[in-house]
């Protein structure tokens, strides 16, 4: 009969195959004493045992696909790295001589105490790292434990078409499975954040993660098919569901196929009109993404994210660090940083002020900044200092009067001044732009442009604030319109006001990345698109198929229009019929 799981989609695309589901048994860790006369043969049979492991993992790391995605191998060189910790591959073989210890005993020991301390850090990022170890250790007890079979050798060469099971994956295990022609993953455990996760969006192998019973649910050969984009596992499906997603299937891979040749064209239209499509990007970690999809620069790096999760907030080295590290992939291409975006529902731990009484209408984002202006300054050192390693934009979030431009200049102009006084360098030309997403701002842009380097439209606080609905409120949602009139003349407004002004202005909210809305966007006048790479390549085909004089004429049609069904009936016509939204 056939059976519907739900788990977390975290790569997309349909994939169909009969299931190989990797059991592992629990390892049991036996524990002795060694008699004094073998404990050197103990030690010996270590050793071998790490040196299988290295082995095996060089190896791996060796056979990743040349077009594999740089996470992959910067994962087994992590697993490389702690292979080589001395708690890892020495410390045990004092445990053995000098307690007569097994060597999986030691070895178990050891890693629990290193576990331990990853444990007991403040860093969510060194916190995980945990798994990574035990992930390592588990391959080495296995080969001391069996030591004629290799632990890659343990799963079957056979697996092409195969879409495996696991209660959870390592990346080693997931590099080794793609080699083998396995076609999607689907785990017990994990989360959108997990390896398995990372690197199956970068290996393009659909992926559903947190599927819970997963390997008690599923037998081998089962006949299953993955819809990594909803999250959906159907086990034994019926014949009806198949042919339906293999239609789909055909029809993304055709599209995909269509996409990956256009990673190296230029975005530009019919008529000629180059179009910028820029990346937003929340953690130097995104950064594979933005190549994959061969970016212009990075329209959106939004700041916050390195703030979250953690008690203290991160000191001027670590945040230029990671600024830096951005910049450094994307030699001369625009890098736009936007300020600390604190507050409402992006929540930190750390300790700051907040408003109880309605928090997306209180203290966030540069308002929260111009209070905390130690805090705000320490960000403001770390930009500038980056700055001087390729092209920073700075951008200023939720933006709803212009003293607040002035203030934060003010603070800019300062910290230049302390910078200049220590010989440090920094971009004296750095342009500061500001985010137009509170309508006050949108409705007085021409004011704003006066004062600004550049605009950036965010679509998802412009909506918020015009409609008067919360962005994270389910009971209101079906009231988000991005095409609502008065959305759209707020987009109308700011473009308008850029150009006259002779300043440039980008999208970097999530319209800007919605196939639904890219031609009218082009019709109004905008040229500077940001949005999660994953879009990227679809927006771009988009822009080539455009005419953007036909597109003008189009959207004033739209503009005009007095009823909203109207507008939507326009709109679906200028994107053609069944055209925009995409599968996969
Ligand atoms: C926006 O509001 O559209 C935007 C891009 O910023 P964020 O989603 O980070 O608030
Ligand atoms: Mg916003």
């Amino acid at each position: 009969m056939m059976l519907a799981l739900h788990g977390k989609g975290v790569s997309s695309g349909i994939a169909i195959g009969r299931a190989y589901v990797l059991k592992r048994e629990r390892l049991k860790i036996p524990e002795y004493v060694i008699p004094a006369a073998f404990v050197e043969d103990e030690v010996q049979r270590f050793l071998e045992a790490v040196e299988t492991t290295r082995r095996e993992l060089s190896d791996i790391r060796d056979h990743i696909p040349p077009d594999a995605p740089v996470e992959a191998a910067s994962f087994l060189d992590t697993h490389l790295l702690i292979l080589n910790d001395t708690m890892v591959s020495d410390a045990p073989i004092k445990d053995i001589r000098d307690n007569q210890w097994n060597a999986e005993f030691a070895l178990k020991t050891q890693s629990d105490r290193l576990i331990a301390v990853f444990e007991g850090m403040e860093d969510p990022y060194l916190r995980n790292k945990k798994i990574d170890v035990a992930q390592v250790v588990e391959r080495v007890l296995r080969n001391l434990l069996n030591p004629d079979g290799h632990e890659a050798e343990l799963i079957p060469d056979e697996l092409d078409g195969r879409v495996v099971v696991a209660n959870d994956l390592a990346p080693a295990d997931a590099v080794t499975l793609k080699n083998k022609g396995i076609v999607a993953f689907v785990t017990n455990l994990g989360g959108p954040i997990s390896h398995t996760a990372i690197l199956s969006r970068s290996l393009g192998i659909p992926a559903i993660v947190a599927v819970h019973g997963a390997t008690r649910y599923i037998d081998n050969n089962d006949v299953l098919i993955v819809d990594g984009k909803r999250g959906i596992l159907f086990v034994a499906p019926d014949t009806i569901v198949i042919s339906e997603y293999e239609r789909r299937a055909r029809k993304i891979e055709r599209l995909q196929r269509e996409l990956k040749a256009l990673r190296t064209s230029e975005a530009i239209s019919r008529d000629g009109v180059t179009v910028q499509l820029l990346a937003n990007i929340e953690l130097p970690e995104d950064m594979a993404g933005v190549h994959q999809a061969l970016a212009s620069g990075i329209g959106l790096y939004r700041t916050e994210f390195l703030f979250m999760n953690r008690k203290t907030p991160p000191d001027e080295e670590e945040q230029f660090a990671a600024y830096v590290k951005v910049i450094r992939e994307l030699p001369g291409q625009p890098v736009t940083i936007r300020t600390l975006d604190l507050g409402a529902d992006k929540h930190a731990d750390i300790d700051l002020p907040t408003t109880a009484v309605n928090p997306a209408l209180g203290l966030r984002a540069v308002r929260l900044c111009l209070q905390e202006v130690g805090l705000f300054k320490v960000q403001l050192r770390a930009i500038l200092r980056a700055s001087a390693f390729g092209t920073v934009r700075l951008m200023i979030p939720m933006l709803s009067n212009i003293d607040e431009i002035a203030r934060v200049v003010e603070l800019v102009r300062e910290v230049q001044e302390e910078l200049l006084r220590t010989g440090v360098d920094f971009d004296t030309d750095i342009p500061i732009g500001g985010m137009i997403e509170v309508p006050a701002a949108a409705v007085s842009a021409d004011l704003f442009a006066a004062h600004l380097d550049f605009l950036s439209i965010g679509t998802n606080d412009l909506i918020q604030y015009t409609l008067a609905i919360d962005r994270v409120d389910d009971t209101v949602n079906y009231l988000y319109d991005p095409l609502h009139p008065s959305v759209l003349r707020l987009i109308a407004m700011t473009i308008d006001a850029a150009d006259k002004q002779g300043i440039p202005v980008a999208m970097c909210g999530e319209m800007a990345g919605d196939t639904r809305y890219t031609r009218l966007l082009l019709g109004l006048g905008l040229r500077e698109f940001s949005m999660h790479p994953s879009a990227l390549l679809e927006i771009k085909k988009i822009v080539r198929e455009s005419a953007i004089a036909d597109l003008k004429q189009q959207s004033a049609q739209v503009m005009a229009a007095r009823d909203p069904r109207a507008v939507q009936m326009l709109v679906e016509r200028m994107n053609g019929d069944g055209d925009g939204a995409t599968e996969g």
